[in-house]
């Protein structure tokens, strides 16, 4: 199967800074993909390689099999790009800036798509309106249907819903979803970890330039090793033996961070030996975010 994306050796510098730092990556059609990192971590750089905006120092990138550089034409049919800056040309209506758009793409009779995307963004009675009159979340819709306009395989959603309402955000995922069930590839970047957690099926965390995650994420999420143990006491006195676990405590309340479930027999036996009761308990799962964190506190060099 051709990939979606798929991007070797790809590397950017910008003088000494090493923005992005010989990349690999392969999206396969269909996924919903997550590209995490923190500011500056390179993935707005590997997005504007893709979308034939940058030009990399190094290596190679394509979508849908097509080179972005020697095949640019081709590749930049096949990719929508929602870009995190609002860019927009003040002068015209809504209705026809996705008019124009779609003749940059060679699409004449572009209406019915064009109706079907302004209705799922809530932008159709906007239609007729002014661009400048539109508020920055119309803007940001906006700009979401200026990359599905020519209804493209590859969509790359940088930072959509930074600045959006909840009832926008709630409609532009169920409609992206249905897009993604329909067949089209999916990359979404973000800073809402719970939003990528929810939505996507694998992710790539960057971090300066370098891939430091690469899986599914139910995989990443999961077999990240480590739980919080939250314990409700009948003391405040935590035995000295429960020290050999990382240890927080506010009053009654002790978190203890384990690494395997076994470990909690054991915790529990020390404090049948104190005597002390326990009130109530909870295991605390890793979420995206707690997994995200321990990424960015690592070396880089000691995880992929
Ligand atoms: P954010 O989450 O803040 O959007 P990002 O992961 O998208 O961050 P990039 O915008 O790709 O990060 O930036 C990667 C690095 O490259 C940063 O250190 C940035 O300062 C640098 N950089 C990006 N564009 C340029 C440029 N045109 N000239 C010089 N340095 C640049």
């Amino acid at each position: 199967m051709t990939p979606a994306i798929a991007v070797q050796q790809l590397g950017k510098h910008y003088g000494s800074l090493v923005a992005l730092d010989n990349i690999d990556l392969v999206i396969q059609p269909g996924e919903f993909f997550a590209l995490l990192g923190p500011n500056g971590a390179g993935k707005t750089t590997l997005i504007s390689i893709l979308a034939g905006l940058t030009r990399a120092s190094h290596g190679t990138a394509s979508v849908m099999g097509y080179d972005v550089l020697s095949d640019y034409r081709e590749a930049r049919k096949r990719l929508g790009v929602v870009p995190q800056e609002l860019v927009y040309d003040p002068f015209f209506t809504v209705r026809e800036t996705l008019v124009i758009q779609s003749g940059y793409f060679g699409l004449k009779r572009n209406d019915d798509w064009i109706d079907e995307i302004l209705q799922h963004l809530d932008l159709a009675e906007k239609a007729h309106a002014n661009v400048r009159a539109l508020s920055g979340g119309m803007k940001r819709r906006l700009l979401i249907a200026q990359a599905l306009v020519h209804k493209p395989p590859v969509i790359i959603l940088d930072e959509p819903t930074a600045g959006v309402d909840v009832d926008l955000r709630q409609s532009l995922w169920q409609f992206i979803q249905q897009l993604n069930a329909q067949g089209h590839t999916i990359v979404l970047t973000t800073h809402y970890l719970e939003e990528a957690e929810a939505l996507c099926n694998r992710v790539a965390v960057l971090k300066q330039g370098k891939i430091v995650a690469l899986d599914s994420m139910h995989h990443l999420v999961h077999n990240t090793r480590g739980y919080t143990l939250e314990l409700r006491l009948s003391s405040e006195n935590v035995p000295a033996d429960l020290q050999m676990w990382p240890c927080r405590q506010e009053g009654y309340v002790c978190s203890l961070k384990i690494t395997h479930g076994a470990e909690i027999e054991t915790i529990l036996s020390i404090l049948r030996k104190h005597e002390i009761q326990v009130l109530d308990m909870q295991l605390l799962q890793p979420d995206l975010e707690s997994v995200f964190m321990k990424l960015m506190e690592a070396d880089s060099a000691n995880i992929v």
